[in-house]
This record gives structure tokens, sequence and C-alpha cells, in this order.
């Protein structure tokens, strides 16, 4: 089925008012945003809105402001937007990484942060990003506005706590000294979704060892965590290839991908470990 069910539209003219939409037309409201997830789900009739309530007027939603240690970034800032900053090239380059390896520039240019993350899609670069960056997003309701971490957002694959008469507003990253950050993806073709990604933050201590380091996987079970057990393996040790290489090895058994039309499980563990590698090289090379 190609065409979605119909649907009422109201186009919000502020956050106020957006959310005042949500709450008269009820649960079978939902807000649009790019429309480039929710649009092909309404096609395919796997979401049947009674009402979209549009929200690309709310210019007050597009915005990156660098804030002391904190980069604020508005749930409606487009992929393009992200993917010319020179100020998140400069603070977040793992950020810059992924939006190069996103869809094509018809998607960039309208999709945004915030209904990526809303999406929850396991295969959605941006959410892992987040998680690496261990990022916090701000909530808003009629009744006032709460923060949560990038694990209580994210409940399970397309489920999130944002409540149907919510909305996401903003995405806060914290800016850390001596960190660097990438990531790295294998795709079938340009602009498809990821076969397998990998992100990485590291943050080096004054000695050169590696005080932080988080360590995520896209589109192969590790949806909503990071790798843990190869981030405390690598957590106070000199950074090396043989540090990453063990690394490496840890979210490879962690993660738990499933076979399908991208590729064999045993191939998606091998990516997992590569690009695994590969990032925790290239992060550490930009924290120096
Ligand atoms: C051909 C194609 C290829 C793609 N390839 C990739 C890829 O390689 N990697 C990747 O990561 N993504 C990919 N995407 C997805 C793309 O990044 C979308 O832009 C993104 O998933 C959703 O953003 P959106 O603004 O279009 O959200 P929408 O489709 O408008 O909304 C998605 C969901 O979020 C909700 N929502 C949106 N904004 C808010 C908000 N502020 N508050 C509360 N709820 C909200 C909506 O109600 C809906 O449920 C692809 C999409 C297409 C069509």
């Amino acid at each position: 089925m190609q065409v979605p069910a119909p649907f009422d539209y109201a186009r919000a003219e502020s956050v106020e008012d957006a959310l005042t939409l949500l709450q008269r037309h009820g649960p079978e409201s939902r807000v649009i945003a790019g429309g480039h997830s929710l649009l092909p789900m309404m096609k395919l009739r796997l979401a049947r809105p009674e009402w979209l309530i549009d929200i690309n007027d709310l210019f007050e939603l597009d915005y990156l402001v660098e804030d002391g240690d904190v980069l604020r970034v508005g749930a409606l800032t487009r992929h393009a937007t992200l993917l010319g900053s020179d100020l998140i090239a400069g603070k977040l380059p793992i950020v810059t990484d992924a939006e190069r390896v996103i869809a094509d520039p018809v998607v960039r240019n309208r999709g945004t942060i915030g209904g990526s993350l809303c999406q929850a899609d396991p295969a959605e670069d941006l959410s892992t990003v987040c998680e690496v960056l261990r990022a916090q997003v701000v909530i808003r309701s009629l009744d006032g506005e709460r923060v949560v971490s990038m694990e209580e957002l994210h409940r399970g694959p397309y489920e999130t706590a944002v409540e149907q008469d919510e909305l996401l507003t903003e995405i806060r990253f914290p800016i850390r000294p001596r960190t660097g950050s990438a990531y790295e993806k294998v795709e079938r073709r340009v602009g498809d979704w990821a076969v397998a990604a990998a992100g990485a933050s590291v943050t080096l201590a004054d000695d050169g060892t590696i005080a932080d380091v988080a360590i995520g996987l896209t589109s192969v079970g590790l949806d909503g965590r990071t790798a843990t057990r190869a981030e405390d393996a690598l957590r106070n040790a000199p950074p090396s290839e043989e540090a990453f290489t063990a690394a490496a090895e840890l979210a490879k058994q962690d993660c738990d991908p499933v076979a399908d039309q991208r590729g064999p499980v045993d191939y998606k563990r091998h990516l997992a470990a590569e690009l695994t590698k590969r990032v925790l090289r290239r992060a550490v090379e930009r924290a120096r």
C-alpha cells in the first residue's frame, strides 16, 4: 500500500501551540518533522495517525549553540545543518562523520535530529552517536520540561520516553577537553542504512592514557547500550593497537546481530570488531 490512510493536518505556530494541538487531538495525533520516517510508515499503513501536527515552522527549535561546556542542538535541526556546521566538526567530529553517511541530500535537507531520535530505529546512526557522546535530551509538555539520558529516552526499538502529548525540544552534548570522537559505517551502497557501524569517543588523561571512553555499535543488536566490557578494558590503559584489538574482540562478543538481507551474523560480527578498532584509532588521534 503506497498511499497513507486519510488524516487531518494542523501546522503549529509555536512549541506551546504544538503541545496544545497534541493535547486537543489526543492519542491519534502525531508530530511530523522531516517526515522521512513517518511518511513511509504511513504509506505502508504501519502508522495511521488521524491528525498530523506539523512542526516545520518552529524555527525556535532549529539552532546550534555552544553554551559553556555544553553544545545545545534544537530538535528541528536538519541533518544538512549538522553536516555543514564548523562548530560541530570542531567539537563533535563523530556527528560530522555520521552525517556524511546518512541517506542522501534529499533526506538530509529535511530529516531532523529530533525525528531521528524519536523514531528510535535500531539502524539509526544518530542514536548511536548520541549514546557515545552521552547526550541528554529535553522533553517538553504543557506541564513543563524534563531532561533525560539516552538510556532513559530509548526504551526499545521504535519506543521512546517521549509521550504522545510531548515534544523532544533539545539535545545537549557535553564538550570535554582532550576528547576525540569518530564514526564509521559499512553500507551496501551509498546512502543505505548500515550493515554495521561503530562510534567511539575517547578522553585522554594528561599522561596520555585513556581516562574515559564510550563505544557504540549500530545495527548489530547492541541497541540502547554501549559496549561496556570493551570500555572497561580500555579505561586507564595507554592507547595501543593491542588494546584496541582486545577491546574490539569484546565488542564483537557482546553484540547480537541477526542475519538478514544485509548479511550473515559472522560478517556483521567481523564488521563490529574491525569498525570498533578503526574508530578507536581515529578518536585517539583526534583527542591528541
Ligand atoms: C531513503 C532513506 C534513507 C535513510 N537512510 C538513513 C541512514 O542511512 N541512517 C539514518 O540514521 N537514517 C536514515 N534515514 C532516516 C532519516 O535520517 C530521517 O530523517 C529520520 O529517521 C527521521 O527524521 P524526520 O525529521 O524525518 O522525522 P519524522 O519522519 O518527521 O518523524 C519520525 C518520528 O518522530 C516523531 N517526532 C519527530 N520530531 C519529533 C519531536 N521533536 N518531538 C517528538 N516526536 C517527534 C514523529 O512523530 C515520528 O514518530 C533514511 C530515510 C530515508 C527516507
